[in-house]
Formats: structure tokens, C-alpha cells, sequence
């Protein structure tokens, strides 16, 4: 028996993760894995909500083997955490029925990331859908059915936490104590900025380095980073604040005199890109190679990751069918069964 608190975090199923999920989120869940008993949630019924078509589920079952994938491939131990797949946990549309009592529309309506969302998946007003306004629901499902402690997540989504602890403080009062009230952990990190230098690392916006790619993506894509635009030459004193090159460099190169040699005498106009890049390009290679070495051990036995992903199911399904017990206990929902 195990008195570990839970963290409860996840993905929705979108592409494979890239040096800005490292950043934001794998380093840390990484580092947390030994001091908690982790759930990690594939989001597919999630990426229904702007996708449901045929043809977007059929990218779906990919996506999930490359999710899981990156994960290992960074370090996450599939002994100390369990993967589940969202829609093979039946539970988690049943929790999300109960708790759509316990909200109300206006709170929802009022998320400003629900607009986000519609308007990136280019869903006007009027064709909102209801599961796309229930997303904050869902995941309330998501988060309180192993009924975890701690949730870490980006900034981006703490609201969603929020409307999360409501809920369980709603069921709480209503019904008796069932669930805890779960806390958002939201990490210090800032974000990552694309290569391209024009926002935050993004894989929908094409400037991406992602924990798969090889070597030689790894160089051009390096090589053909944003870095100081007035800088036309090397001997013209160059800008380190907001230049992804040396963002990269903080990030990822742990030779701290290294960089900090770089950036005096990138300001001083006494280094070239070239340089800069390619002591870079030499950092990524060193933080990818344990990476990829990992991946190499899990794709050299493609059946290892679906029995990583079915044992989560099986064990979070018993979790969550006893969080329904103790739900259906707690409302007196229990006639006629
Ligand atoms: P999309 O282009 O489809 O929006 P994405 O590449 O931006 O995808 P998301 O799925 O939106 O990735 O991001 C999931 C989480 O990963 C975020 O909540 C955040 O915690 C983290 N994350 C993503 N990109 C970055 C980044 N560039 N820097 C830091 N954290 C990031
Ligand atoms: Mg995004």
C-alpha cells in the first residue's frame, strides 16, 4: 500500500513532443516520478472536441504510441508511472455526466481558453460545440477520477484546475467527501521560443526541434535558426536578450562558461553565428544522444509500448472503478443495479 500523493497530467495526442515540452513539462514530470504515484492521461476524447471526424481518428493510435514513446525516450520509468488511454477508461464519461450538474454555463463560457481554442481550430461562435465549452468538464473527470493531489500543468491551462477544484468542492458539499481538492503545479520555466524566433516553440507553427528528430535535421534546423537580424556581420555588436540561439544555449548547454563566453563576445561583436551555432548544434547532440539511445531500446521492440499502454489501462480502470463506488455511494445513486 502505497502513501505516495498522486499527480494526475497528460497529453492530448496532437504530434510527437519537441525541445518546448521538454522545457515546459517532461524535465519536471521526469523529476517527479520517484516522489509520486503518477497517472499520465493520453487525452484522445479531448482531441475530439476540435477533431472528431474519421480521418483525424485514424491519426490518433500514432500519435499515442509517439507520446508515450518521447516519454520513455526522456527518462520516464513505466514502472513508476502509468500510461492510460483516456477513451478505453469507460469511467471518465460517466464522472464527466455527473459533474456537468455542477457547473454552470456562464463560468465556462467565460474561460477566455475556450475561445483560444476554437478560434485556433477555426470554429466560429456559432458552431461552438457543447463538448468544446465541456473540455474544462472533462478534464475535471480527468483529474478527480484517480482522485489526485497534485496536477501539474502549464500556465495555460490553471484555469482549468481551478474549475477542477470547484467541482470537487461542489461534490464534496452535496454529496460527502470523496474527492481531494486538487493543486495546480505549475513550473517556474519560462517558454521556449521557436526557431524561427517569432513566438514560442510550437509544433502546429513549424518551428519545432522535436526529441525524434536525427542529427542532420537537428544541424539544418540549427543552422538555420533566427539569431540578431541587424547583426549582418560578425564583428557588429549583437542582441543576447530575446535571440532563441542563446535562449537554446541557457537551456540545454550545461557549460555554463561556455555560454557565458559566447554571449560577452556576441555583445562585443567578437564571435560569429557560425560559432554560436555550431557549439550549439554540439549541445543538443549531447542532450539528445541518452535520448535517443532509450528510443533506439523501445523501437527495437515496437510491442514493448502497447503493453506499457494496456497495463496502464487495466490498472487505472480498477482505480477508477473504485472512485465510482465511492461516487455512487456518496449520491445515493445505487438503486436498481
Ligand atoms: P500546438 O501547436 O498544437 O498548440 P504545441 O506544440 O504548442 O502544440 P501544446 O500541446 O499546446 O504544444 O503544449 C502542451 C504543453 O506543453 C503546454 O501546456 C506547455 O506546458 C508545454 N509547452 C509546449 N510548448 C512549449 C514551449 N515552447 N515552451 C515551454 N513549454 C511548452
Ligand atoms: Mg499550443
Amino acid at each position: 500500500m502505497t502513501t505516495k500523493k498522486r499527480i494526475l497530467t497528460g497529453d492530448r495526442p496532437t504530434g510527437k513532443l519537441h525541445l518546448g515540452h521538454y522545457v515546459g513539462s517532461l524535465q519536471n514530470r521526469v523529476a517527479l516520478q520517484d516522489t509520486y504515484e503518477c497517472f499520465f492521461i493520453i487525452a484522445d476524447l479531448h482531441v475530439l472536441t476540435t477533431k472528431p471526424t474519421r480521418a483525424d481518428i485514424a491519426e490518433i493510435p500514432q500519435n499515442i504510441r509517439d507520446l508515450v514513446l518521447d516519454h520513455l525516450a526522456v527518462g520516464i520509468d513505466p514502472e513508476k508511472v502509468t500510461f492510460y488511454v483516456q477513451s478505453a477508461v469507460k469511467e471518465i464519461y460517466q464522472l464527466n455526466l455527473i459533474f456537468e450538474m455542477l457547473v454552470t454555463v456562464p463560468r465556462l463560457t467565460r474561460l477566455p481558453s475556450i475561445k483560444d481554442m476554437a478560434r485556433n481550430a477555426n470554429i466560429d461562435e456559432e458552431q461552438l460545440p457543447f463538448g468544446l465549452l465541456g473540455y474544462p468538464v472533462l478534464q475535471a473527470g480527468d483529474i478527480l477520477m484517480p482522485r489526485a493531489h497534485l496536477v501539474p500543468v502549464g500556465k495555460d491551462n490553471e484555469a482549468h484546475v481551478e474549475i477542477t477544484r470547484e467541482i470537487a468542492r461542489r461534490f464534496n458539499y452535496l454529496y460527502g467527501e470523496v474527492f481531494p481538492e486538487p493543486e495546480a503545479l505549475v513550473p517556474e520555466v519560462g517558454t521556449l521560443p521557436g526557431t524561427d524566433g517569432q513566438g514560442k516553440m510550437s509544433k502546429s507553427a513549424g518551428n519545432a526541434i522535436f526529441l525524434s528528430d536525427d542529427t542532420k535535421t537537428v544541424e539544418q534546423k540549427v543552422r538555420g535558426m533566427y539569431t540578431d537580424p541587424n547583426r549582418i556581420r560578425a564583428d557588429i555588436p549583437g542582441r543576447v536578450e530575446g535571440n532563441p540561439v542563446f535562449a537554446y544555449h541557457d537551456a540545454f548547454n550545461p557549460n555554463v562558461e561556455e555560454v557565458n563566453d559566447l554571449k560577452e563576445r556576441y555583445r562585443q561583436g567578437r564571435v560569429g553565428d557560425v560559432e554560436v551555432k555550431r557549439k550549439l548544434f554540439t549541445a543538443l547532440e549531447n542532450f539528445l544522444a541518452p535520448i535517443r539511445e532509450r528510443r533506439a531500446h523501445y523501437e527495437a521492440n515496437p510491442r514493448l509500448v502497447d503493453e506499457i499502454i494496456a497495463a496502464g489501462n487495466e490498472r487505472t480502470r480498477a482505480v477508477a472503478r473504485e472512485t465510482i463506488q465511492l461516487v455512487e455511494a456518496a449520491m445515493g445513486l445505487t438503486y436498481f443495479r
